[in-house]
């Protein structure tokens, strides 16, 4: 099979031939094949925080609509959260959604195992055994809930290190943040909504990294939000401590203004997040720290809610946001169309560091000979609308509907074979 005419990484046209799955050959090569129509060719996308709600939450998403609308967004491979139900904190529900994965996959999944049992942070969950399971389990966390216990964080650290694992942190001082509702400011003040404090965050990543120092172990940050937790990890980094971060979409281009000026008036839950959208001078932080590599990654926190969920109150909605399909859109508006990131950058932050903080084999490989083929086409040309009706998300709490963002994912490869073509899932 050969790609024709494509840019690789934004760069001259060349073409791609794929055999077996593999990228055979790079350049100016003879044959019909695909007109890529001078697309760009960025390297499957890899998400280290993906929501796929299965088992348990099915009227939310499936591993099957889950990895539809990752493949939509130009992602090969998600790492699959723990927070399902029953939690995967054991060998067996590990091995249940990379069976689910393989089977039902529109990208690879790799499951992500809890830290502690039912992610309740009272006792380690059977880490060795998710790792040493069918689902080679690399990524441990307890998100949506924060590993408080510094004990227990010492040990999770301690035992990762037997299997080359990482613990991924959700950073949120549980005692700092009890009824929390928006960033603790203005405008959290002026709605009357009890305030989420930025140092309710960075306290837990700051004892985190010594931690890890500490025991010489691999700390990964889960969706940074705050210009002072920046700071921290910078700090972390500067020691040669093995600290990674991945910062959200959304906390790159929405702050806490707009649960006061959204388009239909204040208090709109679609915004309501955890950890909670920030404010403007965060975002400059977050993005210029995501340039330089202080923030290694870009992942999404996909995570579907169903409609009576997110259509209430603000006090009593769910926290969360869907993302996959929308997230290279929304690193184009805040990194490559303002110069912070080019193209490469983007592959970088989006497919390679993503892959390697998960120890993914297959994944986040240059657009080169011998490379497994895992390939994004995408338009930066396209402009449009927002419209979550066509998403193939089976939830549709997106906060950019209605807005304008760029670009387009025309087609993605998995291992040389089509999952998305023309915009739609194949
Ligand atoms: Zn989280």
């Amino acid at each position: 099979m050969l790609i024709k005419n494509v840019r690789i990484l934004g760069g001259e046209a060349a073409d791609i031939r794929i055999e077996n799955g593999v990228i055979a050959e790079v350049g100016a090569l003879s044959g019909e094949g695909l007109d890529g129509g001078g697309l760009i060719a960025l390297p499957g996308l890899v998400d280290l925080h993906t929501h796929l709600r299965e088992p348990g939450r099915e009227d939310a998403e499936t591993v099957q609509t889950g990895t539809q609308a990752a493949a939509r967004g130009g992602y090969t491979a998600v790492h699959a959260m723990a927070n399902t139900s029953p939690v995967a904190d054991t060998a067996g529900v590990v091995e249940q959604v990379w069976r689910l994965g393989q089977e039902h996959g529109h990208c690879d999944v790799r499951p992500v195992g809890a830290v502690t049992s039912g992610l309740e942070g009272k006792h380690l969950a059977e880490l060795g055994a998710m790792a040493d399971s069918a689902a080679h389990v690399r990524v441990f966390s307890d998100d949506g809930k924060c590993v408080s216990d510094a004990v227990l964080m010492r040990r999770a650290l301690e035992y990762v290190k037997a299997f080359d694992g990482v613990v991924a942190q959700h950073a949120q001082e549980p005692r700092l943040t009890e009824g929390a509702q928006l960033n603790e400011g203005v405008i959290s003040g002026r709605l009357g909504l009890t305030g989420w404090p930025a140092v309710a965050e960075e306290a837990v990543i700051a004892r985190d990294c010594l931690l890890a120092a500490h025991v010489g172990s691999r700390l990964h940050v889960c969706h940074v939000s705050t210009a002072g937790s920046v700071e921290i990890i910078r700090w972390a980094k500067s020691k040669g401590w093995d600290v990674t971060a991945e910062v959200t979409p959304h906390h790159l281009l929405l702050t806490d203004a707009c649960a006061e000026a959204s388009p239909v008036g204040p208090y709109n839950p679609i915004y309501k997040v955890n950890p909670p959208l920030r404010t403007a001078e965060d975002v400059a932080a977050l993005r210029a720290a995501l340039a330089d590599g202080t923030i290694d990654a870009v992942a999404t926190d996909h995570a579907p809610h169903p409609v009576e969920d997110k259509e209430t109150e603000w006090g009593a909605a769910a926290m969360g946001m869907i993302g996959l399909e929308t997230a290279l859109s929304v690193v184009h508006e805040a990194m490559v169309e303002t110069g912070l990131l080019d193209w490469a950058g983007v592959a970088d932050r989006m497919s390679y560091r993503p892959a390697r903080i998960g120890r993914l084999p297959g994944h986040g490989q240059p657009l080169e000979a011998g490379a497994p083929a895992n390939i994004t086409l995408y338009d930066p040309s396209a402009r449009a609308e927002v419209d979550p009706s066509g998403f193939a998300s089976r939830s549709r709490n997106t906060p950019y509907v209605g807005m304008t963002l760029p670009g387009r994912v025309v087609a993605t490869f998995l291992r040389g074979r089509p999952t998305v073509l023309e915009g739609k899932l194949v």
